[in-house]
């Protein structure tokens, strides 16, 4: 993807695709080759971890592809008249990912969430996409340094990688492991893997089009309230030009 085709936010490239387009041009081509890659669904809180941990903002820049997950980066493109195509959600995205894999067979690993989560996850993610391969599958909750995960990933042979540790953690264990890998889709999914589970609701529709999923998940898990602080202070960056 030529680079004129992202849009710098913040010192970080987004995509700038449909989200159909991107999986046409960019996703079939990775998996038909078999070529390995890290995508990135960035919303305006990881762009201002970005801003707070030097390391981390490294690992989002190296990875190829950031996509624009959140109505605040939409927003800020807009305001700095370089408008981005569309947002493309991260658990969105997955799906199409998840449909990909079962009209081609592929392996998909599920790396993260509770061990509860990621059982019935991956069990209605079965039901929905009977075609797909469970290259296998592994709770959230271990050292991200631990050797034996990375084995039990490696040996699994996946084409997908869907790694729902949240960030900064999930980015750092792929950046981590990646070049031990010769091919993968490997993606951050944050919470995606409750939403399958159905331990988490997705905004319904209505919300989502009036740009309000954010404020949605927070009434639906208050104790998330804190995690709209930088979204915030990302909107104030914007409009007070001080980045
Ligand atoms: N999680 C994990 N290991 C950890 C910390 C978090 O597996 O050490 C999981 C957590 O159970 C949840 C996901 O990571 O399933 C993070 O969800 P969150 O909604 O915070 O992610 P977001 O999409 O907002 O980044």
């Amino acid at each position: 993807m030529a680079n004129n085709e992202r849009v710098q936010i913040m010192d970080i490239p987004f995509v700038n695709n449909t989200k159909d387009l991107f999986i046409e041009k960019e996703i079939k081509e990775h998996v038909q080759l078999q070529k390995k890659c890290f995508i990135v669904t960035a919303n305006p809180e990881i762009v201002m971890e970005t801003r707070r941990n030097k390391t981390y903002k490294a690992i989002v820049q190296s990875a190829d592809y950031v996509v624009p997950d959140g109505v605040g980066i939409i927003l800020a493109a807009k305001h700095r008249k370089n408008p981005l195509k569309e947002r493309i959600a991260g658990f969105d995205l997955m799906k199409d990912m998840l449909d990909l894999a079962n009209e081609s067979g592929a392996k998909c690993f599920f790396l993260g969430a509770s061990e509860e989560v990621n059982e019935e996850a991956v069990k209605n993610i079965c039901t929905d996409f009977p075609k797909l391969k469970v290259a296998g599958r592994y709770h959230g909750y271990f050292d991200i340094n631990d050797p034996a995960i990375t084995e039990l990933v490696l040996k699994s042979e996946p084409d997908f990688i869907f790694v729902a540790l949240g960030f900064p953690k999930q980015e750092e264990w792929i950046h981590k492991n990646y070049h031990l890998f010769s091919k993968g889709i490997f993606m951050g999914v944050g919470g995606s893997l409750d939403v399958f589970a159905g331990k988490v609701k997705r905004a319904p529709d209505f919300w989502i089009k009036l740009n309000l999923e954010w404020l949605y998940r927070i009434i639906k898990q208050p104790v998330r309230w804190k995690r709209v602080l930088p979204i915030f202070k990302f909107m104030w960056l914007v409009y007070t030009k001080r980045t």
